[in-house]
Protein backbone atom coordinates (compact mmCIF):
# COMPACT_ATOMS: atom_id res chain seq x y z
CA UNK A 1 0.00 0.00 0.00
CA UNK A 2 0.94 2.98 -0.85
CA UNK A 3 0.38 7.21 -0.53
CA UNK A 4 -0.12 8.79 -3.84
CA UNK A 5 -0.68 12.40 -4.76
CA UNK A 6 -2.66 12.41 -7.96
CA UNK A 7 -2.42 15.31 -10.15
CA UNK A 8 -4.64 16.33 -13.05
CA UNK A 9 -4.13 19.39 -15.53
CA UNK A 10 -6.62 21.34 -17.58
CA UNK A 11 -6.78 18.95 -20.97
CA UNK A 12 -7.52 16.53 -18.15
CA UNK A 13 -10.61 18.32 -16.70
CA UNK A 14 -11.70 20.30 -19.79
CA UNK A 15 -15.28 18.92 -19.82
CA UNK A 16 -17.39 16.37 -18.06
CA UNK A 17 -16.69 13.40 -19.63
CA UNK A 18 -12.76 13.54 -19.13
CA UNK A 19 -13.33 14.35 -15.38
CA UNK A 20 -15.43 10.97 -15.24
CA UNK A 21 -12.26 9.81 -16.97
CA UNK A 22 -10.08 11.13 -14.34
CA UNK A 23 -12.03 9.38 -11.70
CA UNK A 24 -11.90 6.28 -13.16
CA UNK A 25 -7.84 6.64 -12.70
CA UNK A 26 -8.56 7.50 -9.02
CA UNK A 27 -10.70 4.77 -8.65
CA UNK A 28 -7.94 2.17 -9.87
CA UNK A 29 -5.26 3.26 -7.03
CA UNK A 30 -8.23 3.71 -4.83
CA UNK A 31 -9.59 0.02 -5.05
CA UNK A 32 -5.42 -0.88 -5.41
CA UNK A 33 -5.45 -0.36 -1.52
CA UNK A 34 -3.30 3.38 -1.81
CA UNK A 35 -4.41 5.96 0.02
CA UNK A 36 -5.05 8.94 -2.06
CA UNK A 37 -5.15 12.49 -2.50
CA UNK A 38 -5.63 14.72 -5.58
CA UNK A 39 -5.03 18.22 -7.19
CA UNK A 40 -6.93 19.37 -10.23
CA UNK A 41 -6.24 22.48 -12.60
CA UNK A 42 -9.14 24.65 -13.85
CA UNK A 43 -10.69 23.38 -17.18
CA UNK A 44 -8.50 24.15 -20.52
CA UNK A 45 -8.71 27.71 -21.10
CA UNK A 46 -10.69 28.90 -18.12
CA UNK A 47 -7.98 30.38 -16.38
CA UNK A 48 -7.54 32.62 -19.49
CA UNK A 49 -10.70 33.50 -19.97
CA UNK A 50 -11.02 34.59 -15.92
CA UNK A 51 -7.42 36.71 -16.62
CA UNK A 52 -9.04 37.91 -19.37
CA UNK A 53 -11.79 39.35 -17.96
CA UNK A 54 -9.57 40.98 -14.69
CA UNK A 55 -7.39 42.79 -17.34
CA UNK A 56 -10.48 44.46 -19.57
CA UNK A 57 -11.90 45.63 -16.42
CA UNK A 58 -9.69 48.63 -16.26
CA UNK A 59 -10.70 49.44 -19.93
CA UNK A 60 -14.41 49.59 -19.53
CA UNK A 61 -14.24 51.91 -16.37
CA UNK A 62 -11.52 54.20 -17.68
CA UNK A 63 -9.06 53.54 -15.29
CA UNK A 64 -5.29 54.48 -15.63
CA UNK A 65 -3.60 51.52 -18.42
CA UNK A 66 -4.30 48.56 -16.66
CA UNK A 67 -3.54 48.63 -13.18
CA UNK A 68 -5.96 46.36 -11.24
CA UNK A 69 -5.74 44.91 -7.64
CA UNK A 70 -3.51 41.66 -7.50
CA UNK A 71 -5.93 40.40 -4.18
CA UNK A 72 -8.99 40.90 -6.42
CA UNK A 73 -7.51 39.42 -9.39
CA UNK A 74 -6.47 36.07 -7.42
CA UNK A 75 -10.06 36.29 -6.71
CA UNK A 76 -11.21 35.81 -10.09
CA UNK A 77 -8.71 33.44 -11.37
CA UNK A 78 -8.79 31.10 -8.50
CA UNK A 79 -12.48 30.08 -9.22
CA UNK A 80 -11.62 27.87 -11.86
CA UNK A 81 -10.34 25.49 -9.55
CA UNK A 82 -12.82 25.76 -7.53
CA UNK A 83 -15.37 24.04 -9.95
CA UNK A 84 -13.19 21.27 -10.82
CA UNK A 85 -12.63 20.30 -7.44
CA UNK A 86 -16.12 19.81 -6.83
CA UNK A 87 -17.37 18.11 -10.30
CA UNK A 88 -14.80 15.74 -9.25
CA UNK A 89 -15.47 15.05 -6.26
CA UNK A 90 -19.18 14.46 -7.38
CA UNK A 91 -17.84 12.00 -10.57
CA UNK A 92 -15.83 10.18 -7.53
CA UNK A 93 -18.86 10.12 -5.28
CA UNK A 94 -21.09 8.41 -7.66
CA UNK A 95 -18.67 5.76 -8.14
CA UNK A 96 -18.66 4.68 -4.18
CA UNK A 97 -15.56 6.93 -3.16
CA UNK A 98 -15.50 9.07 0.10
CA UNK A 99 -14.30 12.14 -1.91
CA UNK A 100 -14.83 15.39 -0.51
CA UNK A 101 -13.26 18.96 -2.12
CA UNK A 102 -10.94 21.32 -0.57
CA UNK A 103 -10.44 24.80 -1.50
CA UNK A 104 -6.58 26.19 -0.69
CA UNK A 105 -7.94 28.32 2.02
CA UNK A 106 -10.14 25.01 3.64
CA UNK A 107 -6.69 23.23 4.18
CA UNK A 108 -4.94 25.66 4.88
CA UNK A 109 -2.08 25.98 1.96
CA UNK A 110 -0.21 29.09 3.76
CA UNK A 111 1.55 31.37 1.17
CA UNK A 112 3.25 34.34 1.19
CA UNK A 113 1.80 37.60 0.17
CA UNK A 114 2.70 37.98 -3.35
CA UNK A 115 -0.66 38.25 -5.08
CA UNK A 116 -0.61 36.63 -8.40
CA UNK A 117 3.08 34.44 -8.12
CA UNK A 118 2.75 33.50 -4.35
CA UNK A 119 4.99 30.90 -3.07
CA UNK A 120 3.62 28.64 -0.58
CA UNK A 121 5.19 28.82 2.82
CA UNK A 122 3.84 25.90 5.01
CA UNK A 123 0.72 23.03 4.47
CA UNK A 124 0.44 20.89 7.76
CA UNK A 125 -0.25 17.55 6.37
CA UNK A 126 -1.28 15.68 9.54
CA UNK A 127 -5.37 16.38 9.32
CA UNK A 128 -4.91 15.67 5.53
CA UNK A 129 -2.94 12.49 6.92
CA UNK A 130 -5.75 11.20 9.08
CA UNK A 131 -8.22 11.47 6.90
CA UNK A 132 -6.13 9.88 3.82
CA UNK A 133 -5.48 7.13 6.21
CA UNK A 134 -9.64 6.87 7.05
CA UNK A 135 -10.49 6.35 3.36
CA UNK A 136 -10.86 9.75 2.16
CA UNK A 137 -10.22 10.92 -0.78
CA UNK A 138 -9.17 14.61 -0.60
CA UNK A 139 -9.93 16.13 -3.94
CA UNK A 140 -7.88 19.79 -3.51
CA UNK A 141 -8.41 22.69 -6.04
CA UNK A 142 -4.76 23.75 -7.27
CA UNK A 143 -3.18 27.02 -7.84
CA UNK A 144 -4.48 28.74 -5.33
CA UNK A 145 -3.62 28.74 -1.69
CA UNK A 146 -4.09 31.49 1.52
CA UNK A 147 -1.83 34.41 2.19
CA UNK A 148 -0.96 35.83 5.36
CA UNK A 149 -3.65 39.08 4.88
CA UNK A 150 -6.38 35.96 4.83
CA UNK A 151 -6.97 36.66 1.44
CA UNK A 152 -6.92 33.88 -1.44
CA UNK A 153 -3.65 33.97 -3.07
CA UNK A 154 -2.57 32.14 -6.40
CA UNK A 155 0.77 30.28 -7.85
CA UNK A 156 1.34 31.77 -10.68
CA UNK A 157 0.42 30.10 -14.21
CA UNK A 158 1.06 26.41 -14.50
CA UNK A 159 0.91 26.58 -10.24
CA UNK A 160 -1.19 23.24 -9.65
CA UNK A 161 1.46 21.38 -10.24
CA UNK A 162 3.64 23.18 -7.82
CA UNK A 163 0.08 22.62 -5.53
CA UNK A 164 0.43 18.80 -5.79
CA UNK A 165 4.34 18.41 -5.28
CA UNK A 166 4.34 20.85 -2.06
CA UNK A 167 0.87 18.53 -0.40
CA UNK A 168 2.43 15.26 -1.64
CA UNK A 169 5.63 16.24 0.35
CA UNK A 170 3.31 17.36 2.95
CA UNK A 171 1.93 14.26 3.53
CA UNK A 172 4.70 12.45 2.66
CA UNK A 173 3.76 10.89 -0.39
CA UNK A 174 5.30 7.46 -1.81
CA UNK A 175 4.69 9.20 -5.21
CA UNK A 176 3.34 12.24 -6.86
CA UNK A 177 1.63 11.85 -10.24
CA UNK A 178 1.23 14.95 -12.53
CA UNK A 179 -1.59 13.85 -15.29
CA UNK A 180 -1.35 15.50 -18.37
CA UNK A 181 -2.01 15.61 -22.17
CA UNK A 182 1.40 14.01 -22.69
CA UNK A 183 2.59 10.66 -21.72
CA UNK A 184 5.71 12.06 -20.26
CA UNK A 185 8.87 14.68 -20.51
CA UNK A 186 10.17 14.44 -24.09
CA UNK A 187 13.11 15.08 -25.54
CA UNK A 188 11.60 18.69 -26.44
CA UNK A 189 7.96 19.86 -26.80
CA UNK A 190 6.33 16.99 -28.63
CA UNK A 191 3.98 19.47 -30.30
CA UNK A 192 6.26 21.05 -32.27
CA UNK A 193 9.00 17.88 -32.97
CA UNK A 194 7.31 14.92 -33.79
CA UNK A 195 10.55 12.60 -33.75
CA UNK A 196 10.77 13.79 -29.86
CA UNK A 197 11.67 10.62 -26.98
CA UNK A 198 10.34 10.11 -24.44
CA UNK A 199 12.41 10.33 -21.73
CA UNK A 200 12.08 7.19 -18.67
CA UNK A 201 13.55 9.66 -16.43
CA UNK A 202 15.33 12.65 -16.21
CA UNK A 203 17.60 14.29 -13.63
CA UNK A 204 16.03 17.22 -11.40
CA UNK A 205 18.60 19.77 -12.18
CA UNK A 206 17.84 19.16 -16.31
CA UNK A 207 13.93 19.53 -15.74
CA UNK A 208 14.56 22.46 -13.93
CA UNK A 209 16.63 23.77 -16.97
CA UNK A 210 13.96 22.25 -19.37
CA UNK A 211 10.97 24.23 -17.33
CA UNK A 212 12.74 27.47 -16.31
CA UNK A 213 13.73 27.84 -20.51
CA UNK A 214 10.24 27.25 -21.18
CA UNK A 215 9.04 23.95 -21.37
CA UNK A 216 6.19 24.30 -19.54
CA UNK A 217 5.06 20.71 -18.91
CA UNK A 218 5.85 21.38 -15.47
CA UNK A 219 5.88 24.39 -13.78
CA UNK A 220 9.38 25.79 -12.34
CA UNK A 221 8.87 25.99 -8.82
CA UNK A 222 7.21 22.40 -8.49
CA UNK A 223 10.68 20.86 -10.24
CA UNK A 224 12.56 23.16 -7.07
CA UNK A 225 10.25 21.30 -4.81
CA UNK A 226 10.74 17.99 -5.73
CA UNK A 227 14.35 18.32 -6.03
CA UNK A 228 14.49 19.48 -2.24
CA UNK A 229 12.00 17.52 -0.54
CA UNK A 230 12.64 14.55 -2.63
CA UNK A 231 9.18 13.64 -3.95
CA UNK A 232 9.17 10.81 -6.33
CA UNK A 233 7.53 12.49 -9.27
CA UNK A 234 6.21 10.88 -12.48
CA UNK A 235 4.66 12.98 -15.41
CA UNK A 236 2.35 10.85 -17.44
CA UNK A 237 -0.82 10.83 -19.35
CA UNK A 238 -4.54 11.07 -18.36
CA UNK A 239 -5.49 10.48 -21.89
CA UNK A 240 -4.45 6.62 -21.68
CA UNK A 241 -7.28 3.90 -20.54
CA UNK A 242 -7.53 4.15 -16.80
CA UNK A 243 -7.71 -0.06 -16.44
CA UNK A 244 -4.85 -0.89 -19.36
CA UNK A 245 -2.43 -3.17 -18.03
CA UNK A 246 0.65 -1.49 -16.64
CA UNK A 247 -1.31 1.76 -15.16
CA UNK A 248 -1.88 0.90 -11.84
CA UNK A 249 1.98 -0.49 -11.76
CA UNK A 250 3.54 0.78 -8.53
CA UNK A 251 7.14 1.65 -8.83
CA UNK A 252 7.49 1.77 -12.51
CA UNK A 253 3.95 3.33 -13.93
CA UNK A 254 4.02 4.56 -17.62
CA UNK A 255 5.64 7.85 -18.09
CA UNK A 256 8.75 10.01 -16.76
CA UNK A 257 10.68 9.85 -13.40
CA UNK A 258 11.87 13.02 -11.76
CA UNK A 259 15.18 12.01 -10.00
CA UNK A 260 18.33 12.34 -8.68
CA UNK A 261 21.08 11.88 -11.46
CA UNK A 262 22.70 9.06 -9.46
CA UNK A 263 19.46 6.99 -10.67
CA UNK A 264 19.69 7.64 -14.25
CA UNK A 265 22.42 4.91 -15.48
CA UNK A 266 22.50 6.37 -19.18
CA UNK A 267 23.19 9.38 -19.34
CA UNK A 268 23.41 11.58 -22.46
CA UNK A 269 25.40 14.54 -23.13
CA UNK A 270 22.11 16.56 -24.49
CA UNK A 271 19.05 15.32 -22.69
CA UNK A 272 17.01 18.12 -24.07
CA UNK A 273 15.57 21.29 -26.48
CA UNK A 274 13.53 23.84 -24.79
CA UNK A 275 12.38 27.12 -26.10
CA UNK A 276 10.91 30.26 -24.90
CA UNK A 277 8.67 32.34 -27.15
CA UNK A 278 8.35 36.26 -26.66
CA UNK A 279 11.56 37.64 -25.81
CA UNK A 280 12.43 40.57 -26.69
CA UNK A 281 16.04 42.34 -26.86
CA UNK A 282 16.96 45.81 -25.72
CA UNK A 283 20.25 47.59 -26.86
CA UNK A 284 21.47 50.66 -25.08
CA UNK A 285 23.67 52.58 -27.15
CA UNK A 286 27.22 54.13 -26.55
CA UNK A 287 26.91 53.70 -22.87
CA UNK A 288 29.70 55.54 -20.36
CA UNK A 289 32.36 52.67 -20.23
CA UNK A 290 32.71 53.31 -16.29
CA UNK A 291 32.06 51.52 -12.94
CA UNK A 292 28.52 51.30 -12.03
CA UNK A 293 26.82 51.71 -15.50
CA UNK A 294 24.80 48.10 -15.06
CA UNK A 295 24.07 48.53 -11.51
CA UNK A 296 22.40 52.14 -13.08
CA UNK A 297 20.57 50.04 -15.74
CA UNK A 298 19.43 46.86 -13.77
CA UNK A 299 18.97 48.24 -10.49
CA UNK A 300 15.99 50.39 -11.47
CA UNK A 301 14.73 47.30 -13.91
CA UNK A 302 14.63 45.13 -10.99
CA UNK A 303 12.94 47.47 -8.62
CA UNK A 304 10.16 47.92 -11.59
CA UNK A 305 9.75 43.88 -11.39
CA UNK A 306 11.30 43.69 -14.73
CA UNK A 307 12.92 40.36 -15.45
CA UNK A 308 15.89 40.60 -17.28
CA UNK A 309 17.30 37.46 -18.65
CA UNK A 310 20.51 37.75 -21.29
CA UNK A 311 22.94 40.14 -20.95
CA UNK A 312 25.79 40.94 -23.20
CA UNK A 313 28.47 44.10 -22.91
CA UNK A 314 30.42 44.80 -25.76
CA UNK A 315 34.13 45.97 -24.50
CA UNK A 316 34.76 49.38 -25.46
CA UNK A 317 37.31 50.15 -28.71
CA UNK A 318 38.91 53.04 -26.77
CA UNK A 319 37.61 52.39 -23.29
CA UNK A 320 34.95 55.36 -23.21
CA UNK A 321 32.21 54.34 -24.58
CA UNK A 322 30.30 51.15 -24.98
CA UNK A 323 26.94 49.15 -25.90
CA UNK A 324 24.67 46.75 -23.42
CA UNK A 325 22.22 44.44 -24.69
CA UNK A 326 19.88 42.29 -22.32
CA UNK A 327 16.66 40.76 -23.05
CA UNK A 328 12.77 41.19 -21.06
CA UNK A 329 9.51 39.09 -22.27
CA UNK A 330 7.97 41.27 -24.65
CA UNK A 331 5.18 42.19 -22.39
CA UNK A 332 8.00 44.08 -20.26
CA UNK A 333 9.31 45.63 -23.17
CA UNK A 334 7.21 49.13 -22.68
CA UNK A 335 7.79 49.23 -19.26
CA UNK A 336 11.26 48.49 -19.83
CA UNK A 337 11.75 51.74 -21.95
CA UNK A 338 9.54 53.74 -19.78
CA UNK A 339 11.69 52.97 -16.84
CA UNK A 340 15.25 53.43 -18.96
CA UNK A 341 14.37 56.85 -20.36
CA UNK A 342 13.29 58.23 -16.88
CA UNK A 343 16.76 57.24 -15.78
CA UNK A 344 18.04 58.41 -18.92
CA UNK A 345 20.67 61.07 -17.24
CA UNK A 346 22.03 58.43 -14.43
CA UNK A 347 22.59 56.02 -16.82
CA UNK A 348 24.30 57.93 -19.44
CA UNK A 349 23.69 56.59 -22.82
CA UNK A 350 22.69 57.82 -26.40
CA UNK A 351 20.05 55.93 -27.90
CA UNK A 352 17.63 52.89 -26.88
CA UNK A 353 17.02 50.55 -29.00
CA UNK A 354 14.58 47.67 -28.80
CA UNK A 355 12.85 44.58 -30.65
CA UNK A 356 10.19 42.42 -29.84
CA UNK A 357 9.00 38.88 -31.03
CA UNK A 358 12.43 36.60 -30.26
CA UNK A 359 12.90 33.62 -29.73
CA UNK A 360 15.47 31.56 -27.12
CA UNK A 361 16.33 28.23 -27.52
CA UNK A 362 18.23 26.03 -25.36
CA UNK A 363 19.80 23.06 -24.94
CA UNK A 364 20.17 21.23 -21.53
CA UNK A 365 22.24 17.91 -20.51
CA UNK A 366 23.90 17.11 -17.48
CA UNK A 367 26.17 15.87 -19.40
CA UNK A 368 27.65 19.01 -20.62
CA UNK A 369 30.26 19.06 -17.70
CA UNK A 370 32.30 16.90 -18.87
CA UNK A 371 32.18 17.31 -22.41
CA UNK A 372 33.56 19.89 -24.69
CA UNK A 373 32.34 20.73 -28.01
CA UNK A 374 28.58 20.93 -27.24
CA UNK A 375 28.18 24.66 -28.14
CA UNK A 376 30.44 24.63 -31.46
CA UNK A 377 28.24 21.76 -32.85
CA UNK A 378 25.25 23.97 -31.65
CA UNK A 379 26.56 26.86 -33.47
CA UNK A 380 27.41 24.71 -37.12
CA UNK A 381 23.93 23.44 -37.17
CA UNK A 382 21.93 27.02 -36.79
CA UNK A 383 24.57 28.18 -39.49
CA UNK A 384 23.83 25.51 -42.19
CA UNK A 385 20.37 26.53 -41.81
CA UNK A 386 20.97 30.11 -42.30
CA UNK A 387 19.94 30.86 -38.95
CA UNK A 388 21.72 33.93 -37.33
CA UNK A 389 22.16 34.19 -33.86
CA UNK A 390 21.65 37.60 -31.92
CA UNK A 391 22.82 36.54 -28.28
CA UNK A 392 24.25 33.42 -26.22
CA UNK A 393 24.44 33.01 -22.84
CA UNK A 394 25.94 29.42 -21.30
CA UNK A 395 26.35 27.64 -17.93
CA UNK A 396 27.38 24.04 -16.80
CA UNK A 397 24.64 22.55 -18.20
CA UNK A 398 22.69 24.84 -20.63
CA UNK A 399 23.48 26.54 -23.54
CA UNK A 400 20.62 29.28 -24.71
CA UNK A 401 20.82 31.04 -27.95
CA UNK A 402 18.54 34.11 -28.94
CA UNK A 403 16.93 34.08 -32.07
CA UNK A 404 14.62 35.69 -34.78
CA UNK A 405 10.86 34.48 -33.64
CA UNK A 406 10.30 32.74 -37.41
CA UNK A 407 13.06 30.42 -36.98
CA UNK A 408 12.18 28.73 -33.55
CA UNK A 409 10.74 25.99 -34.92
CA UNK A 410 13.29 25.29 -37.44
CA UNK A 411 15.73 25.55 -34.68
CA UNK A 412 14.15 23.26 -32.50
CA UNK A 413 14.45 21.21 -34.92
CA UNK A 414 17.62 21.53 -36.14
CA UNK A 415 19.00 21.01 -32.49
CA UNK A 416 16.89 18.22 -31.77
CA UNK A 417 18.87 16.13 -34.68
CA UNK A 418 22.35 17.37 -33.92
CA UNK A 419 23.05 16.02 -30.76
CA UNK A 420 20.79 12.65 -32.07
CA UNK A 421 17.93 13.14 -30.27
CA UNK A 422 15.09 12.34 -33.22
CA UNK A 423 13.69 9.23 -32.50
CA UNK A 424 15.06 6.01 -35.15
P1 LIG B 1 -1.52 20.72 -18.00
O1 LIG B 1 -2.71 21.48 -18.41
O2 LIG B 1 -1.79 19.25 -17.86
O3 LIG B 1 -0.81 21.29 -16.82
P2 LIG B 1 0.43 21.90 -19.78
O4 LIG B 1 -0.13 22.41 -21.05
O5 LIG B 1 0.75 22.87 -18.71
O6 LIG B 1 -0.53 20.75 -19.26
O7 LIG B 1 1.77 21.07 -20.09
C1 LIG B 1 1.74 19.99 -21.02
C2 LIG B 1 2.29 20.48 -22.36
O8 LIG B 1 3.66 20.78 -22.23
C3 LIG B 1 2.27 19.44 -23.46
O9 LIG B 1 1.04 19.43 -24.14
C4 LIG B 1 3.43 19.84 -24.37
O10 LIG B 1 3.01 20.49 -25.55
C5 LIG B 1 4.21 20.85 -23.53
N1 LIG B 1 5.64 20.54 -23.48
C6 LIG B 1 6.63 21.44 -23.70
N2 LIG B 1 7.82 20.87 -23.62
C7 LIG B 1 7.62 19.56 -23.36
C8 LIG B 1 8.49 18.44 -23.17
N3 LIG B 1 9.82 18.56 -23.23
N4 LIG B 1 7.93 17.24 -22.89
C9 LIG B 1 6.59 17.10 -22.82
N5 LIG B 1 5.72 18.12 -22.99
C10 LIG B 1 6.22 19.34 -23.26
N1 LIG C 1 -5.27 26.85 -14.02
C1 LIG C 1 -3.98 27.47 -13.75
C2 LIG C 1 -3.36 27.92 -15.04
O1 LIG C 1 -3.93 27.75 -16.10
C3 LIG C 1 -3.06 26.58 -12.98
C4 LIG C 1 -2.66 25.31 -13.67
O2 LIG C 1 -3.30 24.90 -14.65
O3 LIG C 1 -1.69 24.68 -13.22
O4 LIG C 1 -2.31 28.51 -15.01
MG1 LIG D 1 0.52 22.90 -16.62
Amino acid sequence: MARIVMKFGGTSVADLDRIKNVARHVKREVDAGHEVAVVVSAMSGKTNELVGWVQNMPKVTGADHSIYDAREYDAVVASGEQVTSGLLAIALQAMGINARSWQGWQIPIRTDNAHGAARILDIDGEDMIRRMKEGQVAVVAGFQGLGPDNRVATLGRGGSDTSAVALAAAVKADRCDIYTDVDGVYTTDPRIEPKARRLKKIAFEEMLEMASLGAKVLQVRSVELAMVFKVRTFVRSSFEDPDAPGMGDLLNPPGTLICDEDEIVEQEVVTGIAYAKDEAQISLRRLADRPGVSAAIFGPLAENHINVDMIVQNISEDGSKTDMTFTVPSGDVDKALRVLGENKEKIGYDVVQSESGLVKVSVIGIGMRSHAGVAATAFRALAEKGINIKAITTSEIKISILIDGPYAELAVRTLHSCYGLDKS
